[in-house]
């Protein structure tokens, strides 16, 4: 079934003009309510990896649907399968031995009904094979060793699952169970968890007959054996050839079937965004859309919604899911404490604020929550937040759909880093701290960015932005080298740190920085250095903390910008930051990833540097500026008639816990400018959570507004003329 656009917001109670269905920046999106709708959902997860669907089945359909009408969803997932199939299925999948009735026919008529979409959760290969079980066809579909041995996960808790081989026959399995779920079910929309080669044992190669017969195919020779030394040619290519003419291929298949048979969105499951030789972030053209499921800070959300947006693919996300329990003291962390009680407090109003303030779609985590308890789900304050952050964005539907982002730099996200750097310095589960560390650097300056992954990189998507800044990007290919380079011939600006482009994109080390002539540097060791206590020592004589890793380097043809200081052997180490103008254009390196720093300390020193750094370039384009307040962050959104800026204030009690539950203190007094675009005037300012009206006088161009309280989320609405 087709909604139309008008149909969809007239069912939800809205009557729009048409000027305003014009304006609309979803306009352009295509045919079909369906793709439309999924772009800002308010659905309810009904997940099947624990109670009330497994162990025991305890799921009934009239209660999960009253539960997600008291919620204010506007849909409901449906776990087609889990480690079994929650219908009658001729797939051959296994189906849950108390199933009776058919349960996902009952919940999607009553969705119906209710006025709800219906999501369908398929996994693809999600492990679901119990190790237990007696199933003779489970030794064929397993993925195996080197020694034949199957391997195995554990997953939730409650047992030990098989994993298993997309290139076995439970490829052909799973599309007859994707297939059924598409033919014989009205689902709105398709979401798949995966594709999956494994999950404990992801990174094993696996040795089953089908793979040595596929590899021997193609390639002339067996599956490599990981028990040896490795050649990096043999790393690169088999992790190619599973990532794209195994995993990707099935999704891409998946894919077209559906386009083929009755076509609906396919959305599909990209949480490993950055996991090392994860192929899932390089699926993301092949689907609709994406979710990025939990982030454990709201600070990392906003990077993940914002690096969603530079796909120009939907984005979900969970609200909800990192208000798990931290089980520290458990021996086993896979047993997760409890997914069948409301735990949640305060922080669920940041998560849903912080999603809400990224314009993306949002996915409650998740029924089991509600579903034993004694009372509905507004009883508990889990219930009254999920309420709180759904009515929100249904009040404020066509505001939050008409807006997008307008970053002025774009962030390289090393991807290709995480998968292939193997540097004797480089720490892979802190590489992020470098991406994350530009985006809160330039987001404490009041400078909007957007992350992007490096594969993506084109000349089109690095036109979108001012400048770019290359976080420790450290491998880029040649192709990309060429690209930035131009880019900055072209009047762009570049800021790159530490060891970019030292290695190519499969992290071969150059003897030079693939950058060096654009730079203006010759790199000396590919290796950097660590001593305790250096400094930058700027002209003026002032000395501030240098990140205590930097990368040895001479200028050449750059302009020294600051050395760096020893000063525990009273030495002067060389150039550390380089600036030099190129055309119009203009590059600064800095040999250290003093970001990262920024993103461990939140030192108040580097804040204002970093951003002195910058701001010549990107200032004049600037679109508002907010007096620096601990905790909170600032998220720029426009459309053609309205700015809205958003006030995201993580002020809450959680220490070095994660994960524990938190409550929050209101920020009075926030101070922000917002910069009226050319051309034009303000028809109205005000509050969209307190509904209070600012004054409107402009100064010089700039409206300058005083917030008086911002508990958790505010955002200035100003209405253009
Ligand atoms: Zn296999």
């Amino acid at each position: 079934m087709n909604w139309s656009r008008r149909e969809l917001l007239q069912s939800a109670g809205f009557l729009i003009a048409g000027s305003e269905l014009a304006s609309s920046a979803d306009a352009q999106t295509q045919a079909g309510g369906a793709y439309e709708w999924i772009r800002n959902t308010r659905t309810l997860i009904a997940e099947a990896y624990n109670p009330p669907f497994y162990p025991s089945l305890d799921y009934e359909p009239s209660k999960a649907v009253k539960i997600a009408r008291e919620l204010n969803a506007d849909s409901m997932r449906y776990p087609a399968a889990s480690y079994y199939a929650y219908f009658p299925t001729k797939s051959g999948y296994p189906v849950h031995p108390e199933l009776k009735a058919d349960i996902m026919r009952q919940t999607v008529d009553q969705c119906r009904a209710a006025g709800l979409k219906a999501v369908a959760y398929v996994p693809l290969n999600h492990p679901f094979m119990h190790a237990a079980s007696k199933d003779p066809r489970f030794a064929g579909w397993n993925k195996k060793f080197a020694d034949g041995r199957p391997m195995t996960t554990e997953h939730y808790g409650y047992a030990e699952y098989f994993e298993g081989c997309l290139n076995s026959p439970v490829r052909d399995m799973i599309k007859s169970l994707v297939r059924e779920v598409l033919v014989e079910y009205p689902f709105d929309v398709m979401y798949f968890d995966g594709p999956y080669q494994g999950m404990q044992n992801a990174k094993n190669y696996c040795h089953c007959t089908y793979c040595e017969a596929a590899y021997q195919k193609k390639f002339g020779k067996p599956v490599p054996n990981q028990d040896a030394k490795l050649s990096r040619e043999d790393e690169v290519q088999y992790t190619s050839w599973m990532a794209n003419d195994v995993a990707i291929a099935f999704l891409r298949e998946i894919r077209e079937m559906i386009r083929q048979t009755r076509d609906v969105p396919v959305l599909f499951n990209d949480t490993s965004l950055l996991s090392r030789r994860e192929w899932r972030n390089r699926a993301i053209p092949v689907v609709d859309g994406f979710m990025f499921e939990a982030a454990e800070t709201p600070e990392d959300k906003l990077f993940n919604m914002q690096l969603g947006q530079s796909t120009g693919k939907v984005t979900w996300t969970y609200v909800g899911t990192h208000t798990q329990y931290n089980r520290e003291h458990l021996k086993d962390d896979r047993v997760r404490g409890w997914y069948s009680y409301p735990v949640e407090s305060q922080e669920l109003l940041l998560d849903g604020a912080t999603a809400l303030a990224s314009g993306v779609g949002l996915v409650y985590w998740g029924l089991p929550r509600f579903f034993y308890q004694p009372e509905g789900p507004l009883a508990y304050d889990s219930g009254k937040y999920v309420k709180e952050i759904f009515d929100f964005q249904q009040k404020h539907d066509i505001l939050l759909r008409s807006v997008r982002s307008r970053p002025q730099a774009g962030i390289i996200v090393g991807a290709q880093t995480v998968d292939w750097y193997a540097g004797k310095h480089f720490v892979g589960k802190a590489y992020e701290n470098a991406a994350h560390g530009a985006y809160q650097v330039l987001k404490a300056n009041g400078l909007e960015s957007e992350p992007f992954l490096d594969w993506q990189m084109s000349p089109e998507l690095l036109a979108r932005y001012q400048m770019i800044y290359a976080p420790n990007a450290v491998c880029l290919s040649d192709r990309q080298c060429a690209m930035l380079s131009e880019y900055v011939g072209g009047g762009g600006r570049l800021v790159a740190t530490h060891l970019t482009s030292v290695a190519n994109e499969y992290g071969k080390v150059r003897k030079n920085f693939g950058l060096a002539e654009l730079l203006g540097v010759e790199l000396l060791e590919p290796e950097p250095v660590e001593i305790p206590d250096l400094y930058l020592k700027l002209p003026g004589g002032e000395e501030i903390p240098q990140d205590p890793q930097i990368v040895r380097f001479r200028a050449a043809g750059g302009e020294v910008i600051a050395d760096t200081l020893d000063r525990g052997h009273r030495a002067n180490l060389g150039p550390a930051i380089v600036k030099r103008t190129v055309g119009k254009g203009g590059v600064i390196y800095i040999g250290s990833s003093l970001e990262a720093v920024y993103e461990e300390t939140r030192m108040k020193r580097l804040r204002t540097f970093l951003g002195s750094l910058v701001e010549p370039w990107l200032a004049p384009g600037r679109s508002y500026q907010i007096e620096y307040r601990s905790g909170v962050t600032p998220h720029f959104m426009a459309s053609r008639d309205v700015v809205l800026l958003h006030l995201l204030a993580d002020t809450g009690n959680k220490n070095k816990h994660l994960r524990s539950r938190e409550e929050f203190l209101p920020v009075p007094d926030v101070k922000v400018r917002i910069r009226v675009p050319q051309g034009r005037s303000i028809r109205s300012a005000s509050l969209l959570r307190s509904g209070q009206n600012m004054a409107t006088t402009v100064r010089d161009g700039w409206l300058d507004v005083t917030v008086p309280r911002v508990f958790i989320h505010e955002a200035v609405r100003v209405d253009l003329a």
